[in-house]
């Protein structure tokens, strides 16, 4: 960094993970089993972890928004066929790349902390949705894709990340691991495809639209959200309420009690 006159920048998220153990366990739960897979890195920084996945033969895909950075990354990986580095934000870039290029087959990233959350909304919206991703996080963002019902994290990006992943933390990092050191605790995610999705594809539209509703505001009843949200929209609030009234779900309930399968088995009552 020095020799390039780069310096951290606390908006973009810049905390190196300089501890080695954690970094090959993020790169060990990727589980890159042969050397034909396509990897995207979502902000390598000056590339210790993407030096490691070259090391592994991965065909790898970088895509770094600090040009300071993307300048070293190219002095140090350009040489190596299996590496390209798509330069600027992650959230503008990944939709028209994959549409060249497919859906990766592992997606990893140590990300910044400020958007961390948005970047894997915005895949799993978009359906791009690999079969392993492996992803450092804020503890707090992390423990609202782990949460379960009734907990205080649970929320609508637990339940989004829910529909087509198994979500796991496999680790904890304090600030001591990343340079400069955070102010807050990390952990490492692992989210593993399921086999089928948890919500079939003719509900998904409509499980999202009332995933967003029954969470518009958290001390509200279901009713209340659900009827004053795009459920009411569509419905009307009159057939809204009598279809409510009639499905398996108590209306006084709160958003935060509902399983991905209690909301689920709505939508299909209501849809079928
Ligand atoms: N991978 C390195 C590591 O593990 O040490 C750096 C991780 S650092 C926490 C986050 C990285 O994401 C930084 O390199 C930062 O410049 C980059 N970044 C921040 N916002 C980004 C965005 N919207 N798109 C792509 N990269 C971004």
């Amino acid at each position: 960094m020095r020799e390039n006159n780069l310096s951290f920048s606390k908006k973009l998220g810049q905390n190196f993970l300089i501890s080695p153990a954690p970094r090959k366990k993020i790169i060990g739960a990727l589980d890159l089993i042969d050397n034909s897979l396509n990897v995207w890195e979502i902000g390598p920084g000056i590339g210790a972890m993407t030096h490691m996945l070259l090391n592994l033969d991965a065909k790898l895909t970088a895509f770094e928004l600090d040009y300071g950075f993307c300048g070293i990354l190219h002095t140090l990986f350009d040489g190596n066929d299996n590496f390209k580095l798509i330069e600027g934000d992650f959230i503008k870039n990944w939709f028209t790349y994959q549409k060249e290029f497919g859906v990766p087959d592992r997606i990893i990233g140590n990300l910044p902390y400020n958007v961390g959350s948005v970047m894997i909304a915005n895949l799993i919206e978009k359906r791009c949705t690999p079969e392993i991703m492996v992803f450092t996080l804020q503890r707090e963002v992390a423990m609202r894709i782990t949460a379960s019902p009734g907990s205080k994290n649970y929320s609508s990006f637990t339940l989004l990340c829910g529909i087509d992943y198994e979500t796991k933390k496999i680790g904890e990092l304090n600030p001591g691991n990343f340079f400069p050191k955070p102010d807050v605790v990390s952990s490492i995610i692992k989210f593993v495809k399921r086999s089928q999705p948890a919500v079939p594809e003719e509900h998904r539209t409509m499980f999202l639209e009332c995933v967003r509703d029954v969470f518009r505001s958290r001390r509200k009843t279901i009713k209340n959200n659900l009827l004053n949200g795009s459920f009411g929209d569509r419905f009307g609030k009159e057939e809204g309420w009598e279809l409510l009234k009639a499905s398996s779900l108590n209306s006084d309930d709160r958003g935060e009690n509902l399983s991905i399968d209690d909301i689920l088995e709505f939508v299909q009552f209501v849809q079928n």
